[in-house]
């Protein structure tokens, strides 16, 4: 017998648009009906509220939500497509249901357009469904595929890894993050990471099969903030968490306590460069490549620079030579106000053309006017 039932439910009384759940035809349900129907109707809840805060969704499974959180993020918006100007043009459908141990089942479910005759698909999810009462709760399947992992805890940080750790590595994360987090005032944030080889295997351990946004990517970082919690997937070649770089974990941080978009980028960059070096390299050893390929000309305008960027290299990467003036900066403000007043030049807003913000903060911070800029700068640079 063909099963082929869209199951429509209403949840206008939730005030969100009603959607279709496709079951497969011809896969296998459990037998016991009234099981199956709570275990669909509990699904189509779930992915209804994905879309809105993790933290709303009734459906997630309390004990994993974290690791959870991190696989819903990639559910929003999930339906829309911008290539044919359809909200919903993406529909899910449940491709699998296993009986696993415990009542509960591994589910497979895939998100597909139809254009003509051609289907399309967006996404492929595995979920873990945990029976709770008379419904199901779903979480991501990344605690059980890394039930075997290793684990390392250091201050509030705790690692899961395959095989081993650069555990001097994972020290100098707690307490840097410590660090930065006394400075941004926002204590008492526990850390949970799993390092990754990379984007392909860290998205599998996930339950993110396939997801047409990332072909043809390898490598990436997901992270979710929640309840004083961090949580983060590496999967930038940091299975044994080798490639650890404290310059974006000064971004990681400050993003837990304001959004990046609203603070000076470049000042931003700046506290990165100064409290992390960059691409692996310190910040010395930073300010020595810029002292020898952009600083070198004694006819740089820095105010102009900070206008139009120039660039200069270490190794195969490209650096902002204004990043590097602003971590001088942050540098003198920091010496003379602590790291209230590096918050306060952060936090002038977003970047505007010719920077009146910035001076006027700089003004009021060091006593240095947009005319002395230029100078100043170069003192600066003299003295580092
Ligand atoms: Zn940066």
């Amino acid at each position: 017998m063909k099963r082929f039932y869209p199951l429509i439910f209403s949840f206008l009384a939730l005030g969100v648009q009603a959607r279709d759940l496709q079951i497969n035809p011809g896969i296998r349900l459990p037998k016991d009906s009234l099981e199956a129907s709570h275990l669909i109707q509990s699904l189509a809840g779930f992915l209804e509220a994905s879309q809105a805060e993790n933290s709303a969704n009734p459906y997630v499974w309390p004990a994993e939500k974290f690791e959870t959180y991190l696989l819903l993020d990639e559910f929003k918006g999930i339906e829309a497509s911008s290539s044919f100007k359809d909200e919903h043009f993406y529909q899910p459908q449940l491709c699998n249901v296993a009986p696993l141990e415990e009542g509960q089942y591994w589910l497979q479910i895939s998100y597909l357009g139809l254009k003509g005759d051609t289907s399309i698909l967006r996404a492929s999810f595995d979920l873990i469904a945990h029976p709770d009462k008379d419904q199901f709760k779903f979480a991501s399947p990344l605690k059980r595929n890394t039930r075997h992992w290793k684990e390392y805890k250091v201050g509030k940080s705790l690692f899961f890894y395959q095989d081993s750790l650069y555990t001097a590595h994972a020290i100098q994360y707690d307490q840097l993050s410590s660090r930065f987090d006394g400075n941004l005032k926002s204590e008492n944030k526990a850390n949970i990471v799993y390092c990754c080889e990379n984007l392909i295997a860290m998205e599998r351990l996930l339950g993110l099969t396939y997801k047409i946004d990332y072909n043809g990517y390898n490598s990436s970082v997901w992270a979710v903030n929640e309840a004083g919690t961090k949580i983060m997937a590496l999967a930038n070649d940091n299975a044994s968490f080798e490639n650890f770089d404290p310059h974006d974990l000064w971004h990681a941080r400050l993003s837990m306590v304001i959004s990046r978009r609203a603070v000076d980028h470049s000042v931003d960059e700046g506290c990165a460069y100064f409290y992390g070096g960059s691409w692996g390299l310190s910040w010395e050893e930073i300010l020595k490549a810029f002292k020898e390929q952009v600083a070198s000309d004694s006819a740089m305008d820095w105010r102009e620079l900070k206008e139009k960027p120039q660039y200069f290299q270490t190794g195969e990467h490209r650096n902002s030579a204004d990043y590097v003036v602003c971590a001088l900066l942050v540098q003198e403000i920091e010496a003379k106000h602590g790291f209230e007043g590096v918050w306060e030049f952060l936090n002038i807003g977003p970047r505007e053309k010719g920077n009146a913000k910035f001076y006027q903060k700089l003004e009021s911070l060091l006593g240095i006017s947009a005319e002395e800029y230029n100078a100043k700068v170069w003192e600066l640079i003299e003295q580092a």
